[in-house]
């Protein structure tokens, strides 16, 4: 059973990251992939594929926490911080599955869902998990913005 609550906020990915994700789903298949998202508040503007070290990755996602630790040095003091993880489901529904809930340790994160359920076409969902709820994020397909110009 999964207690998904429709819910007004927003979070802004570009449909090239939406792509990838999708890619590095389609390649792990039937494992589940799983990365790290990288942005600011509200906003993605990167996916990190990281390797899946569940004991099985068929049904399960672990990001290595060693890839985690890395990428947040990598990080440090670039105003871009990991926002949220991602992984995929090969035969199931873009929603959290019950584990998803349980283990989702990080209130601020955004956890995207990658169902390959439908062979036609990727299903690809955002929620926030707060103490044991997932609450639905609407997806906004906001193009990347590589530099500023003046005005
Ligand atoms: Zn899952």
């Amino acid at each position: 059973m999964s207690a998904v609550v429709e819910d007004t906020r927003t979070v802004a990915i570009s449909q090239a990251v939406v792509n990838a994700m999708i890619a590095h789903a389609q390649r792990e298949a039937p494992k589940e992939c799983c990365g790290l998202l990288v942005g600011s508040a509200g906003r993605v503007d990167e996916n990190v594929a990281t390797r899946n070290i569940a004991g099985t990755p068929e049904t399960r996602y672990e990001v290595d926490p060693r890839e985690h630790i890395a990428l947040n040095r990598t990080l440090r003091g670039s105003g871009r911080e990991v926002v949220g993880v991602y992984h995929s489901h090969p035969r199931g529904p873009a929603r959290p599955s019950p584990t998803d809930v349980a283990e989702a340790f990080y209130p601020d994160f955004i956890y995207v869902i990658v169902s390959m359920e439908q062979a036609s076409h990727a299903d690809v969902r955002a929620f926030e998990i707060v103490a044991g709820h997932a609450n639905e994020l609407t997806i906004v397909r906001a193009p990347i913005l590589r530099s500023f110009r003046s005005s």
